[in-house]
């Protein structure tokens, strides 16, 4: 008499008794279907339990939930603070743009463009060179102005990131 399925599956899963075990073992020995049979049901066990493991452990959704909940909390974080270190960069940049072109010295514009390049040199080495009219009270205006825009900018962007920031914790809370 063959293995029923029954016993096939406990042998896989370890289910039977010593017993049992060596019945089994000795039928197997001589039987080549009751063996192909019982090797079929350990790759489709096999197989059945790397599924399992994949799709139904708590554990594993536990931990994507866990990652997404903590990618959740410092992604803002990240963004908002490469945003004010863009901003600021990018104001300063702006503000450097518009005080040079502000004491920019006239220029004839007639389409002379190495002209005008000689000019800004000049007057960037003029600027640099500090015995100029760098503290003249133009140039003081605008570094104060500049200054006013640069600091009024940084303040808005830390009180953003702070609020976005606090307004995030309380939704986790
Ligand atoms: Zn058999």
């Amino acid at each position: 008499m063959h293995l029923s399925d029954e016993i096939l599956n406990k042998y896989v899963d370890n289910e039977l008794s010593a017993e049992e075990l060596s019945e089994v073992s000795e039928h197997i020995n001589v039987c080549t279907e009751c063996l192909s049979k019982l090797k079929a049901q350990r790759v489709v066990e096999h197989q059945l339990k790397r599924i399992e493991t994949f799709t139904l452990s708590d554990s594993f959704t536990n931990l994507v939930m866990t990652k997404i909940n903590v990618s959740a909390i410092h992604k803002p974080k990240k963004s908002y603070f490469m945003r004010f270190i863009f901003s600021f960069f990018a104001l300063s940049c702006l503000a450097i743009l518009i005080f040079i072109f502000a004491n920019m010295p006239e220029v004839n514009n007639n389409g002379d463009y190495s002209k005008w390049f000689d000019n800004a040199g000049e007057f960037i080495s003029g600027v640099f060179s500090a015995n100029q009219k760098l503290f003249s009270q133009k140039t003081i205006s605008l570094i104060g102005s500049m200054l006013t825009i640069i600091l009024l900018a940084t303040g808005y962007f830390i009180y953003d990131f702070h609020k976005r920031f606090k307004d995030h914790i309380n939704k986790l809370g």
